[in-house]
């Protein structure tokens, strides 16, 4: 069983200060980037996804998909306990939102129309995730 990880707690105050704009308004208010206009929709690049706000591992670019909305979509976290799911009922939708396991921060949505064996769809915001390469032939041994 993975365990699950410790919890990072800032204020909203210190959030504004340790992140770029458009990170704190995704990770912490909730916001939406536009659709086609974050730097993450397109990219197939393989390696990790992290948080952009607490730096906790959350998709593998292995799950990543073309969704056509326009942001970055993915299959499943890298991790079940990576990312936790709430009931969201702002805007007159009933949705499942897509929070941090870490550090609580919004990260976008989850649908159940995604394209993979668990049916789900996690539509994600750029601002929110922090990519990795993983270089070829840079495994190491613990
Ligand atoms: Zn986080």
């Amino acid at each position: 069983m993975a365990k699950k990880p410790d919890k990072v707690r800032r204020s909203e105050e210190e959030w504004r200060k340790a992140l770029p704009p458009e990170t704190f308004e995704v990770c912490r208010r909730q916001g939406t980037e536009r659709a086609f206009s974050g730097r993450y929709w397109s990219s197939k690049e393989p390696g990790l996804y992290h948080c952009a706000a607490c730096g906790a591992p959350l998709f593998d670019a292995a799950e990543k998909f073309d969704s056509g909305t326009g942001w970055p979509s993915f299959t499943a976290p890298v991790d079940e306990t990576a990312v936790e799911g709430r009931v969201d009922q702002s805007h007159g939708m009933l949705r499942t939102e897509a929070v941090c396991a870490v550090c609580d921060s919004h990260l976008g949505h989850v649908f159940p129309d995604g394209p993979g064996p668990g049916g789900r769809r996690y539509c994600m915001n750029s601002a929110a995730l922090q990519h990795e390469r993983r270089e070829k032939g840079g495994a190491e041994g613990e």
